[in-house]
């Protein structure tokens, strides 16, 4: 689903924010990315979403060699791809169901067809019957299972999401855990960054640990490589 070989990005300013980097995460598997601050996380995602390019290196999504990508294709692919992010991202003076449809609205798809399949996503995320509020009026775990829900009505093969916890107590932290390890199951690959090593400890997935740019450890272990 997603391969990294030898892959580096280095920022204009000369910084090294990913230093020859290599993963495979296979199709239909879960896995953590974790690290400090600062360790490469973000930009590591960026560089599966297509928002940004490595410097070196390959890149293998779903089998297309992204290296070789024309601009004309980079929206294809990201459809493929659900993204979900700390802050939810969600249009506030939207109902819920025009938040979870919005994705598909911009493809041209008919309203009766958005309907029908964005009440069938909030279904997937626990949401029946809160397809008329405004974000506004829901919890901070609501709120991520909207994003949940908008980042699923593609049925991308994969999703990735960037600390999609930070907001939330460690009780709904979980739950929405819980809710990537329900979709993992019907056979999304899911990759999760999140700097919250207590939560990761308690779902016992493959992680990847990035320092300072290096993948220093990939597995179920935490211990330091020297
Ligand atoms: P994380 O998500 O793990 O906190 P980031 O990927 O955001 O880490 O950042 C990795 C390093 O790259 C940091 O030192 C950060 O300051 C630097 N960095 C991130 N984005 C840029 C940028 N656009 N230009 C220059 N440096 C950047
Ligand atoms: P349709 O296939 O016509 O979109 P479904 O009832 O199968 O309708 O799906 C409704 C919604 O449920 C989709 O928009 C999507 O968000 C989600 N969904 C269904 N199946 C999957 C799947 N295998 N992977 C991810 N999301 C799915």
């Amino acid at each position: 689903m997603i391969l990294f070989e030898q892959v580096s990005k280095v920022y204009s300013d000369q910084h090294v924010a990913l230093d020859k980097v290599d993963f495979h995460l296979k199709k239909g598997e879960m896995a953590f990315l974790t690290g400090p601050s600062g360790a490469g996380k973000s930009t590591l995602l960026k560089l599966i979403s297509l928002m940004d390019r490595p410097t070196s290196g390959r890149i293998v999504l779903n089998g297309n060699n992204i290296s070789n990508l024309k601009g004309n294709d980079i929206p294809y692919l990201r459809r493929h791809i659900g993204m979900i992010f700390q802050d939810h991202r969600l249009l506030m003076n939207r109902t819920v169901l025009e938040n979870v449809g919005l994705p598909l609205l911009i493809e041209g798809y008919n309203r009766h067809e958005i309907k029908r399949r964005s009440l069938a996503a909030l279904a997937k995320v626990g949401l029946n019957g809160k397809e008329n509020s405004f974000p506004i009026h829901l919890s901070g775990g609501e709120q991520q299972r909207v994003g949940i829900a908008r980042a699923i009505i593609n049925h991308p093969p994969l999703l990735i999401a960037d600390e999609p916890t930070g907001n939330l107590d460690p009780k709904l932290s979980l739950e929405i855990l819980n809710l990537f390890e329900s979709l993992n199951k019907l056979g999304i690959s899911v990759l999760i960054a999140t700097h919250d090593l207590g939560l990761v400890a308690k779902m016992r997935y493959r992680t990847l640990t990035l320092r300072e740019g290096n993948m220093i450890n990939d597995g179920l272990l935490r211990k330091r490589n020297a």
